[in-house]
This record gives C-alpha cells, structure tokens and sequence, in this order.
C-alpha cells in the first residue's frame, strides 16, 4: 500500500539517486544545453530533503507530501526542469488528495496528472525530445499491468523499464522543445537529461515498491 512512508521513501530514494548521478545529468546537458540539469536537480531535491525533515511538516499524507515536493521544487529551481517537476509533484499531491493510504489505481491517477501537468505548461509530444519521451511510456506501462491484473510492483517495473527504453530512444531524435531545440540537427546524437532524470525517478520508484512488498 502507498502510504506517506512509502512515498517519503521514494522521495528520498529520489534525491539520493540524484547526488550519486548529478553529475552525469549535467555532463549530458553540457552536450545539447547549459551544463545545468544535474545541479538543478540537486539543488531542488536538496532543499526536498531540508523540507521533509522539518518537523512541522511530520504527519503529512502521501498527497501532502508530493504537493510540498512539487511546491520546493518550483521555488527553489530555476530552469525549464524545476517548474516542468515542481508541477508533475503538484499535480500527483493534488490527485492523491489527503488519503492515508493509496491504492495501487490512486497512484496510476497521481501519475496521470502528473504527466497532464508537464504537458500543459511545457507543450511537448512525444518525440519532441524531453522527459515527455520517459513519462508517456512509463504511465502507460504501470496502466497496463494494472489493467491485466498486475501488482504494484510489477507495475513499477513496467514504468521503470518504458521510461528506460524512452529516455533512450531521445538519443537519435532532434529537439523540438527547450533549450536543445536551438541547436536544431545538432542535438541529434545525444540522450536528453530530462529524460534522463525521469527514469531515475521511476526507478527510485520500483525499489521502493520491491522493498514494501517483502
Ligand atoms: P534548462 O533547459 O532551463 O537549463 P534543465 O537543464 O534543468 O533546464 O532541464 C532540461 C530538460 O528539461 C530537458 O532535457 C528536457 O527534458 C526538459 N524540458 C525542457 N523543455 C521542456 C518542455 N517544454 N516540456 C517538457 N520537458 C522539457
Ligand atoms: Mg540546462
């Protein structure tokens, strides 16, 4: 069950997987945009970190605490990344509401909402080369192994592994949104960070949930 120590977790499985890769992130956006994404992220999911350990803030729902994620991310990244994920985190708190417990479908909602929010505000379609091209398929994995009678854990792995697969089918596209749209022809060849960074939020994500299960 999806409860506020299961996402907390997952948060924090986040923000370390995103110190160990930081700077693999930034060395990828050194190549098609501002040598930034890794140090974003960091700065965000450090601040993250700061927030979820305040005690005021002990107590909170599983929605609660993705909307106070989504919230840290918006204010304390700047960048396409920190308001594309500050309203992925935001979307999914809100669509989880202030349940304790969250079943399975609740937190496909959440991840539906999520993506819904990154496309409203960033305008990408699949194959514009962003984290679009690792959301859509890793959202669509976890529906389908819910909907064929899957667990969550099967699940998470079905996201993990479609996001995988999508961040590395950005390799050969060229950007039609962000930063590296600019470089036209020339950021063909190399893989997207956001893309990047989104697999290794799903990932983060199938060892949680492989952990709660046992
Ligand atoms: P910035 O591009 O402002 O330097 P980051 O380097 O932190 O911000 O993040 C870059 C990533 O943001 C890209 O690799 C891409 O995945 C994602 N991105 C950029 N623009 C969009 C958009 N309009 N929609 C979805 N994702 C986007
Ligand atoms: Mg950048």
């Amino acid at each position: 069950m999806v409860d506020a120590a299961f996402v907390r977790s997952w948060v924090e499985e986040v923000a370390s997987s995103v110190e160990d890769q930081r700077d693999y992130l930034t060395q990828l956006d050194a190549a098609i945009g501002d040598a930034d994404h890794g140090v974003n992220m960091s700065r965000g999911f450090t601040a993250v970190r700061t927030k979820l350990a305040d005690a005021a803030n002990d107590g909170l729902a599983p929605g609660p605490v993705l909307a106070l994620v989504g919230n840290t991310l918006v204010s304390t990244v700047g960048g396409a990344s920190g308001p594309l994920y500050g309203t992925a985190f935001r979307r999914a708190g809100k669509a989880l509401g202030d349940d304790g417990d969250v079943s399975p479908q609740g937190l496909l909602d959440g991840l539906r909402a999520a993506l819904e929010g990154v496309q409203q505000l960033g305008a990408a379609s699949e194959g514009d080369k962003t984290m679009v091209d690792a959301l859509i398929p890793a959202v669509e994995a976890f529906a389908e192994t819910l909907s064929t009678g899957g667990s969550l854990p099967e699940a998470t792995t079905a996201a993990r592994e479609a996001a995988e697969e999508g961040m590395r089918a950005t390799t050969p596209l060229q950007a039609r949104k962000g930063r590296a749209s600019y470089l036209g022809p020339r950021s063909v060849g190399h893989q997207d960070p956001g893309a990047t960074s989104t697999a290794l939020i799903f990932a983060a994500l199938e060892r949680v949930a492989g952990r709660a299960r046992g």
